[in-house]
């Protein structure tokens, strides 16, 4: 499941956003001017922004500038809505930042359509969908997580954090990374406490002698690795 803010000034057209979303199963924050949307995602980033173009005060474009150009929100996932369909509108959209931008009217088909296209693109870890690497599968429905027919019991931490690296394959993830994508940003955990639930990761793995997918990169962090032939490179 994945947490989605809406920011959009009419009601009517946020209500039907989120209704929508919710019947896909997502989580959705609702979020009336650029203010409040600033207020949420301080609070907890999200897997995704759907951001009207207009709203009072402070525009979306000026709100996906601004994500953009700080750290901590810079790979937010963000679709741009707009009442206006210009080129010129859709180039300066996607110039802010925007990963997509959609006119208005649009279908809420399509709306939902191009949020799992960016979701998959950019944070696949919140669809619901299964992934596979090498023959490891994991299910974010059932939880399941198998290799080979073996079933492997993974705790709901070293789920999280398999799910996450098998969604980004082969891509370095620093400890402060993984803190922020697995257990969540603005939480004060100890770096060494991902070096804690990476060896029971591990231990997991162990019975359908996968353990060595979860490289460590020295002085970098870990990654998720299909090829046993990098860890000797
Ligand atoms: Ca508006």
């Amino acid at each position: 499941m994945s947490k989605i803010v809406v920011v959009e000034d009419e009601p009517a057209i946020a209500e039907l956003i989120a209704i929508n979303l919710k019947h896909a199963g997502h989580e959705v924050t609702l979020a009336g001017t650029a203010e409040q949307a600033r207020f949420e995602i301080d609070g907890e980033l999200p897997d995704l922004v759907v951001l009207d173009w207009m709203l009072p005060g402070q525009s979306g474009l000026a709100l996906a500038r601004q994500w953009r150009s700080d750290v901590r929100t810079r790979e937010l996932p963000i679709i741009m809505l707009t009442a206006r369909g210009e080129e010129g509108d859709k180039i300066a959209g996607l110039d802010a930042g925007a990963d997509d931008y959609l006119a208005k009217p649009f279908s809420t088909n399509e709306l939902m359509a191009r949020i799992r296209a960016v979701l998959r693109r950019k944070a696949p870890q919140a669809l619901d969908e299964a992934v596979e690497v090498a023959g490891l599968k994991l299910d974010p429905v059932t939880h399941r997580v198998s290799h080979g027919g073996v079933e492997l019991r993974l705790g709901p931490t070293e789920f999280r954090l398999l799910h996450f690296m098998m969604a980004h394959p082969e891509r370095v993830h620093s400890r402060s990374q993984l803190l922020d994508k697995v257990w969540g940003d603005h939480v004060f955990i100890e770096e060494r406490t991902v070096d804690v639930h990476v060896k029971r990761l591990r231990e997991a793995l162990a019975p359908a002698q996968c353990a060595w997918m979860i490289d460590t990169v020295r002085g970098a962090g870990y990654r998720l690795t299909r090829n046993a032939g990098s860890l000797l490179t």
